[in-house]
């Protein structure tokens, strides 16, 4: 479980987050949308701990993380940008953090990376690197990368970011259904609502730092909670 209580913080004078109270459950996965700018990454880096909030407090399981660094929590990211080495294969860019943050055997590392791609039906893909490979086949391997820290919890920044129409429907249910089938808790950033409304439990919507509304799709739709969530969730009949 993740418990995120009154949550701030400001760069210079912009408030990137304002008060952020939220709980997610075991094995959940909520949505976090809002509009650019909204204060979207900045919540996922600070729940993995390469931001320090100014106020508040990041729970996991009841445990706060507070001085707790990014290797040590039970939290996996995927970036915004997927952020794999270039001079890197897949293999080495999955095994890399398993050695080094996580701290096992080489042979043990290689093996975990294998039976994620093999899950994921990116094995063949293990030998290339980034630039060898589509928008696509890099997200998966982004993916693959955090599911093999074999973290409780997996936050997705703006996964599906730069696919076409048809691989972004594709990949969407994929990935929902991936955290599902690892029993992980999963919060993912999207500034859309249709992927928040098809991959989440429940949304929260975001804006100026701020959770206007959170609740499950259905809600959402039938009772946006303010002008700024009708609008962004799409328009009233
Ligand atoms: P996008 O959808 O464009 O990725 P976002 O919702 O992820 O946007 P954040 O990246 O969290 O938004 O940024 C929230 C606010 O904080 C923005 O106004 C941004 O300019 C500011 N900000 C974020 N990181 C920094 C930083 N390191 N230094 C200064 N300002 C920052
Ligand atoms: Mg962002």
């Amino acid at each position: 479980r993740v418990d995120l209580t009154a949550i701030s913080k400001s760069f210079g004078s912009v408030k990137a987050l304002d008060g952020i109270d939220l709980t997610v459950e075991d094995g959940e996965n909520v949505a976090i949308l809002g509009p650019s700018g909204s204060g979207k990454s900045t919540l996922l880096r600070v729940i993995a701990g390469l931001e320090e909030p100014d106020a508040g407090d990041v729970a996991f399981d009841g445990v706060s993380q507070s001085g707790i660094p990014p290797h040590k929590r039970d939290a996996a990211i995927v970036f915004q940008h997927f952020a794999l080495y270039p001079h890197l294969s897949s293999l080495e860019n999955i095994t890399l953090g398993l050695r080094h943050g996580l701290g096992l055997p080489k042979k043990e590392a290689e093996q975990r990376a294998h039976e994620i791609a093999g899950r994921m039906q990116v094995e063949h893909l293990l030998g290339r690197k980034p630039k060898e490979m589509s928008g696509g086949q890099r997200q998966r391997i982004a993916l693959a990368r955090a599911l093999a820290r074999r973290s409780g919890i997996v936050l997705l920044d703006e996964p599906l970011s730069g696919l076409d129409a048809q691989l972004h429907a594709v990949l969407r249910l994929e990935i929902a259904s991936l955290l599902r089938s690892v029993g992980a808790t999963g919060i993912n950033v999207t500034h859309d609502q249709l992927d928040a409304m098809a991959m989440a439990d429940r949304i929260a919507v975001i804006h100026e730092g701020r959770i206007e509304q959170l609740g499950t799709p259905d809600e959402l739709y039938a009772v946006p909670g303010t002008l700024f969530v009708a609008s962004f969730i799409g328009s009233p009949p």
